[in-house]
């Protein structure tokens, strides 16, 4: 039976059997009992399925991952402990010393580090590339060891929202596949499979959890690439895994291949796993996803307009607003709404915007966007205070940039705090 997405948020992941808990419990072990050694064994050997560590897998988080997998429509999927292990994961399953990615260069900052600096130190090289750029160009950033694409379908902190049919025929005419980052639209507001994307990862810290808890992240494999078609460029998902028995991951798992070669290979050795507290506190977030969701975006949407109505703006970029260069692709994409972060200018630059963040009451400034309460970061004095003004814009910061994630409460609230502040401009 498949269900809608507000059905998923509520009933996806836990079935309970007869007599179990109707909630998803909190297993909150380390391990698990077995009466012969035989069953145990055939466990180790990846030919039973059941739960033996939680390093590897717990009840509460495949729970959880199952859900997340079922609202992206994906075949497989698996939790992590934060958004930047999910990428890691993501891109080390399929590369190793000597490969190569292409990455949209306006991803998250730890995306950037990931890949640009310790990614590098393991012999990963990263091709930074305008997502923006015709694919002519873009053809000019694949090498013949590129093993992957990564983007975002809408960019933190930029918001500029991708072309996934694009980078996914860019990514299949080089016989790779192509991941995307999709925290910051979400499946409720985009489900990049659909559009061509073979892999979703997640930082579940942000909309998923929603309530600023629990940091968490997840892959879902759409099942979809064929690692076959291209056996050269992925051995280790179509020769036998040495260290794992000999298995061959796509021949034994079909399309959870992907999935089972990250949980028992680079979950086992790299231990970046999220705690069942975690997970459940996470599935709580999930539980109003499809509620919380859409009224981000509407909230969004009133804020953006009120600022580029204001005389004390002087740019805001959403887009939700028809005025954004991304309004089409966010029309096509994600017609129901963006996200709930976007981005402004106060007149009087970086000390217009020193003033106007010190002035707001409710509105918190913390280094944190997309959850319930609204809360601004002026990076030009926080993240990236060390740069001066030039060095700020060769970073594609403006000094004048305000981040705002817009929250749910009362938008009327939001945009009298947003007022009294920019009196102060
Ligand atoms: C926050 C974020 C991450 C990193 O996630 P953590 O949970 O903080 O590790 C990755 N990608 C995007 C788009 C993010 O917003």
């Amino acid at each position: 039976m498949s269900y809608k997405k507000e059905t998923i948020c509520i009933q996806g992941g836990w079935q309970p059997g007869n007599g179990e808990a109707r909630v998803l419990p909190i297993y909150q072990s380390t391990t698990f009992k077995y009466s012969t050694s035989e069953e145990m064994g055939k466990l180790f050997d990846l030919e039973a399925e059941g739960y033996f560590y939680s390093r590897l897998q717990n009840p509460t988080c495949d729970a959880v991952a199952q859900k997340i997998c079922d609202l992206e429509g994906g075949a497989a999927a698996m939790l992590t402990s934060s958004g930047q292990s999910a990428t890691m994961l993501a891109v080390t399953n399929i590369c190793e010393a000597g490969d190569h990615v292409v990455c949209a260069a306006k991803v998250y900052g730890g995306t950037s580090n990931l890949l640009g600096v310790t990614l590098k130190r393991f012999g990963v090289e990263v091709t930074l590339v305008d997502q923006d750029d015709p694919e002519e160009e873009l053809e000019k950033a694949f090498q013949p060891n590129t093993k992957a694409v990564f983007a975002e379908t809408v960019s933190n902190p930029a918001g500029v929202v991708l072309d996934i049919e694009k980078f996914a025929r860019l990514a299949h005419s080089h016989g790779v596949p192509l991941i995307c980052d999709n925290t910051f639209a979400t499946p409720i507001n985009c489900r990049p499979f659909e559009f061509g994307a073979d892999i979703v990862t997640h930082s579940t810290t942000k909309y998923m959890d929603g309530h600023a808890m629990a940091v968490g992240g997840c892959i879902v494999d759409s099942g979809n690439f064929d690692w076959n078609a291209h056996a050269d460029k992925y051995p280790g998902l179509t020769t036998p895994d040495e260290s794992y028995h000999g298995v061959v991951y796509t021949e034994r798992f079909g399309k959870k291949a992907y999935i089972t070669k990250a949980t028992a290979q680079l979950m086992r050795d790299m231990g970046a796993c999220q705690s069942p507290q975690n997970a459940f506190l996470t599935n709580i977030g999930l539980e109003t996803l499809h509620l919380r969701v859409p009224r981000h975006c509407e909230n969004a949407l009133k804020v953006a307009k009120y600022l580029e109505n204001h005389e004390k703006v002087e740019w805001v970029e959403y887009a939700g607003l028809e005025s954004s260069k991304y309004y089409e692709l966010a029309q096509k994409y994600m017609p129901d709404g963006v996200c709930g972060v976007l981005s402004f200018g106060p007149k009087g630059g970086k000390e217009g915007a020193m003033r106007f963040t010190n002035a707001l009451k409710m509105i918190s400034i913390v280094t944190h966007v997309a959850d319930a309460r609204s809360c601004v970061l002026h990076p030009a004095s926080h993240t990236h205070r060390q740069l001066n003004d030039e060095q700020l814009i060769e970073a594609g910061v403006l000094p004048d940039l305000i981040r705002l994630s817009v929250g749910i409460e009362n938008v009327d609230d939001i945009i009298a705090d947003l007022e009294q502040a920019l009196q102060a401009v």
